[in-house]
């Protein structure tokens, strides 16, 4: 039996991952059993997120594997206690979503810095951030900054898809430091870990790879699993415009037709489970079949690969294994919400996860504003996880100003989703911000702006001549107007 004291002392914890989100400790006691996992004196002391708990207070002894287990059994969670006080839920109804899968909390227990978010469509919709490093951009300083600069703005989630360099490291810093959920795709890492040729690389080294990203504590996967060999002998014949666009799905696909082997993810998905129920690292069951263009939506290989997932996300299930499913791709707008209900009810309500949408081809440059379009039809339908798209999509690795482009415009098809689903508090946030501008209260509206720096700007780089109207209308400010003639006042517009 083993002790892990991960112990983050405020001089760690005050450095540039936790700009904006306040100082937080996290003493965090974790005892190995094979394989199960018992928490008990788990103190955590936050300034600024309202959620203090006396040393002893709460003395528990508790037999877990996964955040799913936990819900099963009736154990309430550190991370499912704090997700519940900020959904708005009582616990006990958020513990029968996880249980019943509806809802997933990723959180992998020696991820000890994380701040706990759930996902599911019942919940506030999260949003995910891609970064990492690629052959042709390699600069980790700029890849970290990305990382301050997504949890400064709020992502609740950060993808590590690097692919060049010193990939462990630079995951292991994440792991080590980022609040926000960690997610990786471990087939895009074995490429550049192994260092070989692809067909070289062997069914077991594939699976090793997954072992090692959940020792480094990140807390979901992207797993390729849904594409097996008849799926690749249905592709190949129900031909497509644009073939495989996602990067793993080609990997793997290439893989097996030049081994002639079945993907080894899916002949060892029970040892998959394994690692991912030992460490708590939730599945996101990849959509190697995504269409990548609006012709290819909805066909043969799509459908058929999220059947697959669903018959995998039951027995994940069954190894108490969170699970997210993801999703399109590019889809016209019409085809959305049916996609949305035919995930829902393959894959028995367990989270979507989708890349976009992104409603038409044509606009590279855009791409952010066809993704968020999408993005908030497939929310409102009930998708409940959206991965950001940035102007550079298909064009460049984003920099700095394509990933804000790409959260702002994510975050708010999340919000728009959340007022039309209903989500607790969604709404309460709109209607601050009408009250403000009914009372022409512009520091109240920077406040509540999504991006307050922005909207500051944009007023002052053009003042008005009366401070309580803006440069739109000057004197014909409808709001000024009829605030002064319902308050009885005399509206004289062209002489005052
Ligand atoms: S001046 Fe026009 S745009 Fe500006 S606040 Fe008044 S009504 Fe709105």
């Amino acid at each position: 039996m083993e002790y892990v004291q991960a112990c983050m002392s405020l001089h760690d914890m005050n450095g540039p991952f936790l700009t904006g989100m306040g100082l937080f400790c996290v003493f965090k006691y974790i005892r190995h059993d094979a394989g199960k996992r018992t928490r008990f004196n788990r103190l955590h002391v936050k300034i600024t997120f309202n959620h203090m708990r006396a040393p002893g207070e709460e003395e528990e002894n508790m037999d877990y594997t996964t955040q799913m287990d936990a819900a099963r059994k009736g154990i309430l969670t550190e991370e499912l206690k704090r997700v519940a006080e900020k959904e708005l839920f009582e616990p006990a109804e958020l513990m029968r979503l996880v249980a019943e899968g509806k809802a997933a909390i990723p959180a992998n227990r020696l991820h000890t810095c994380l701040e706990p978010n759930g996902i599911g469509s019942r919940l506030k919709t999260k949003i995910n951030v891609n970064l990492g490093t690629s052959r042709d951009c390699k600069d980790l300083e700029m890849e970290l900054q990305k990382v301050n600069d997504a949890v400064r703005m709020g992502a609740e989630s950060i993808m590590d898809l690097s692919s060049w360099g010193d990939t462990r490291t630079f995951r292991r810093k994440l792991t080590a430091q980022c609040p926000a959920i960690i997610g990786t795709v471990p087939i895009y890492d074995a490429v550049v870990y192994y260092h070989k040729p692809l067909k070289d690389i062997t069914s077991q080294e594939w699976l090793d790879i997954v072992r090692m990203h959940a020792e480094d504590g990140v807390d979901f996967m992207t797993i390729h699993v849904g594409i097996n060999r008849q799926t690749a002998e249905r592709f190949k014949k129900a031909k497509r415009l644009t073939n495989i666009v996602s990067r793993g799905g080609s990997i793997i696909f290439a893989w097996m037709e030049m081994t002639g082997k079945e993907n080894p993810f899916y002949e060892h998905f029970e040892e998959i489970l394994d690692i991912c129920q030992a460490y708590d690292v939730t599945l996101s069951l990849g959509d190697a079949c995504r269409p990548g263009c609006i012709e290819d939506a909805s066909d043969i290989s799509q459908i058929e690969e999220l059947v697959t997932l669903g018959e995998l996300t039951r027995r994940a299930w069954e190894k108490n294994v969170q699970v997210i499913i993801e999703g399109p791709g590019h889809m016209p707008l019409d085809q959305i919400q049916s996609n949305m209900k035919i995930q829902q009810t393959i894959c028995q309500g367990a989270p979507f996860y989708v890349l976009g949408p992104l409603v038409t081809d044509i606009a590279p440059g855009y791409d952010h504003i066809t993704a968020a379009i999408g993005g908030a039809l497939a929310a409102a339908s009930g998708a409940s996880f959206l991965c950001y798209v940035t102007p550079a999509e298909h064009l460049r690795l984003p920099d700095l100003d394509d990933v804000k482009e790409g959260i702002m415009a994510s975050k708010i098809a999340a919000h728009a989703a959340d007022i039309a689903k209903g989500i607790k508090g969604a709404a309460q946030w709109d209607r601050e911000m009408s009250t403000a501008r009914k009372n022409l209260d512009w520091e109240r509206m920077f406040e509540l702006s999504i991006d307050p720096e922005r909207a500051r700007k944009y007023r002052e780089s053009a003042k008005p001549e009366k401070e309580d109207t803006c440069s739109m209308c000057g004197n014909f400010c409808a709001v000024k107007n009829m605030n002064r003639i319902l308050d009885g006042e005399i509206v004289s517009i062209f002489d005052e």
